[in-house]
């Protein structure tokens, strides 16, 4: 019976690879006329201070609005911008709008907001990246102080010498810099120390565990390690009580999680503002 259903699942197996190929090239060949036709949108998830639970600033997450699927994660569509490459193109229109709609809430006087803007891995090998931030900043009023660019610990860790010298780079022009996602690659402290990085955002992972020894073990140890070499901790999934009593007690400079708002768009984080800030 086994072996009989067995064969009958390999078939289903392969039309659901068919289906899942189709669907994936039908995603890709929309992707293309994403961007003229408005759907792509940046959103805004509140990230406050640890210690007054105050807004401290914002991650831009970026959303496609497709017009027959609705909202689809990022999850699902940043990896084909990255292998059709219009991630470039996306990418340059998601800083450009994050710097506008910062821009726009330092104007109104919320002039301490941060924004956390993500790079994946072929908008951070591209040449003109450098250019596009450089353009974007002289068209704004927004100090670069406040931008802050995350690339993920396994892309910071790959080819680590030359990215060092990337990150200088970009460093030079002012701007921030976080590792995404710490503590799920492969970080040796010795390259961390040489990395010109600000900040480390601790992966969600490691706060959902938070409530076992094994988990602030793993959540400890990091903390420890960021403060001795000086770096900002941002904690991801932020979502209880506990898991703010229990970083406050050790720390933990920002939060970001449901517990203070999930993505939202920047109507939204405008009204999130009003309520929050004062
Ligand atoms: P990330 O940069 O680590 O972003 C944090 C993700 O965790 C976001 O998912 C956010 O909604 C989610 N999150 C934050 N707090 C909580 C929480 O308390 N509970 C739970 N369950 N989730 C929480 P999102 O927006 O779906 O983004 C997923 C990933 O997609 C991002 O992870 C990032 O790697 C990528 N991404 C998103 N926006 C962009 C973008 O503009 N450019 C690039 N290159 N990648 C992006
Ligand atoms: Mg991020
Ligand atoms: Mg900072
Ligand atoms: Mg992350």
């Amino acid at each position: 019976q086994a072996k009989a259903l067995g064969g009958n699942q390999f078939a289903l197996y392969q039309k659901d690879m068919n289906q899942q190929a189709k669907s994936q090239l039908l995603l890709e060949n929309d992707l293309y006329k994403a961007l003229e036709r408005n759907e792509i949108e940046v959103y805004f998830q509140p990230q406050v201070d640890a210690k007054t639970l105050k807004p401290y600033g914002a991650e831009a997450l970026v959303r496609w609005n497709h017009a027959k699927q609705g909202l689809i994660s990022p999850v699902q569509f940043i990896p084909i911008a990255e292998s059709t490459g219009l991630i470039i193109e996306i990418g340059q229109f998601i800083i450009r709008k994050a710097v506008e709609e910062t821009e726009k809430w330092h104007k109104m006087g919320y002039d301490h907001l941060h924004i956390g803007i993500n790079l994946s891995g072929r908008q951070f090998a591209n040449d003109n990246l450098m250019d596009v931030i450089q353009n974007v900043l002289s068209h704004s009023t927004l100090p670069a102080k406040f931008l802050d660019f995350e690339i993920t610990e396994s892309l910071a860790m790959s080819n680590a010498d030359h990215n060092i010298s990337v990150l200088k780079g970009l460093k030079a022009l002012g701007v921030s810099l976080s590792i995404d996602d710490f503590g799920t690659g492969y970080s040796s402290l010795a390259y961390l120390h040489s990395f010109p990085i600000d900040t480390i955002k601790i992966d969600r992972s490691f706060i959902i565990n938070l409530e076992t020894t094994q988990g602030q073990a793993i959540v400890n140890t990091i903390l420890a390690m960021a403060n001795s070499l000086g770096l900002e901790v941002v904690a991801e999934g932020i979502e209880d009580d506990f898991h703010v009593s229990y970083l406050q007690s050790r720390n933990c400079d920002i939060f970001q999680g449901f517990k203070f708002g999930k993505p939202m768009t920047s109507t939204d984080f405008t009204r999130y503002l009003a309520e929050n800030a004062k």
